[in-house]
């Protein structure tokens, strides 16, 4: 079968002729019908020799942690899915035993790393193939009827802001104020779910105007060019400095030091992209109560949240779609920052 894998560090990925794999027991193959792809595993291919070692990951590696198909094979012994399902596969796979897990919050899995366990696409085979392995079927969320292409990237894409709004939730009351950087794969998603969870005014803050284009298309009700001008336009948006909560999806210093200027009391600094970043922390470093939280995917239930969503049309994904051949085209693209929305590779 055809996968799109990363071979040598530092090279681009390969679109490579691999032996198609057979579930062993408990495992399930299924036939990939869409596979998103995420600038997480540009962060990972950009990584010198050095800093990928200590990753651990195994060369080559089959890409893609965004994944849906079809249920083909079931190893020995599953019971709970059958050939023919439509599923998503849930990417932060954990132990399946401990106190995270057993809430489904295997992304917080503290056993995973000693048990060896990667989630697809990040240090084992992933979902850029024409079949792809499936540690247990309770990776395998349902589907349904949504469209694999249009819904792909929910996994990530979807879950990840989903999970980080849901944790301030409770401070987006009405009058409330996010900010969302970023407004590329996951900031574009996390506009709508704002727009469709919260009540709070949405501000988009991106680089490239053609993002801020796309973020008013979904919902933003301001889009600001994220540079030294965007504390005052905020300001006089919302006739005061500081915001309720930012949603950052970059990480990097500027974008640190710009959410730095926008923290009133009790302000939620929510850093999910993965740029090396740092913030001043410390009683008199930041308002009163200002929180930061750096969360990490989401869990299984948060996942069957977000695809309800989608079900109920309050989000729409953005895609621009690639034949497995193309695959490399859609990393360049990625790479270039030219992408309306998210990638999504279709083998
Ligand atoms: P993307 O490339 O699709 O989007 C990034 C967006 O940020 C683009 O629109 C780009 O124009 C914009 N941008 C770049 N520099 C900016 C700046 N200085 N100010 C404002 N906007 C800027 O990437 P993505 O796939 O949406 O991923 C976003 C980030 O989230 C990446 O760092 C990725 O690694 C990370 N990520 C983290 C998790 C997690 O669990 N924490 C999960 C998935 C992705
Ligand atoms: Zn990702
Ligand atoms: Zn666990």
């Amino acid at each position: 079968m055809k996968a799109l894998q990363y071979v040598e560090v530092g090279a681009p990925p390969q679109v490579r002729d691999v032996p198609k794999p057979e579930p062993a027991p408990g495992e399930v193959l299924i036939k990939v019908t869409a596979a998103g792809a995420c600038h997480s595993d540009s962060f990972v291919m950009g990584l010198t020799e050095e800093q990928f070692a200590q990753f651990g990951y195994p060369l080559p590696m089959t890409l893609g942690h965004e994944g849906v198909g079809v249920v083909d094979t079931l190893g020995d012994g599953v019971t709970s899915v059958s050939v023919g399902d439509a599923v998503a596969v849930y990417g932060p796979q954990g132990c399946g035993r401990c106190y995270q897990c057993a809430q489904g919050k295997e992304n917080y899995c503290p056993r995973a790393a000693e048990l060896g366990i990667t989630p697809p696409g990040l240090g084992s085979d992933g979902s850029m193939a024409e079949y792809m392995i499936v540690r247990d079927a309770r990776h395998l969320v349902p589907l349904g009827d949504l469209d694999p292409v249009a819904n792909v990237a929910l996994t990530d894409a979807g879950l990840t802001p989903y999970h980080a709004i849901k944790m301030s939730l409770p401070k987006l009351v009405p009058g409330s104020t996010a900010v969302v950087i970023g407004a590329g794969g996951l900031g574009h998603v996390a506009i709508q779910i704002l727009r469709a969870i919260t009540p709070a005014t949405v501000i988009a803050l991106d680089v490239s105007e053609d993002k801020l284009a796309l973020a008013t298309d979904v919902g933003a009700h301001h889009a600001f060019l994220s540079d030294s001008g965007a504390p005052g336009k905020i300001g006089e948006a919302l006739g005061r400095p500081t915001v309720t909560a930012v949603f950052d999806f970059v990480g990097i210093q500027p974008t640190m030091d710009l959410t730095a200027s926008l923290l009133g009391t009790e302000s939620d600094q929510v850093v999910v992209g993965v740029g090396a970043g740092t913030a001043n922390i410390g009683m008199l470093a930041r308002p009163y109560d200002s929180a930061i939280r750096g969360p990490y995917w989401g869990s299984r239930a948060e996942l069957m949240e977000v695809l309800e969503l989608a079900r109920a049309g309050l989000v729409t994904v953005e895609t621009e779609s690639f034949s497995l051949d193309d695959a490399p085209t859609a990393y360049h693209r990625l790479h270039e920052g030219t992408l309306r929305g998210r990638a999504v590779v279709v083998p």
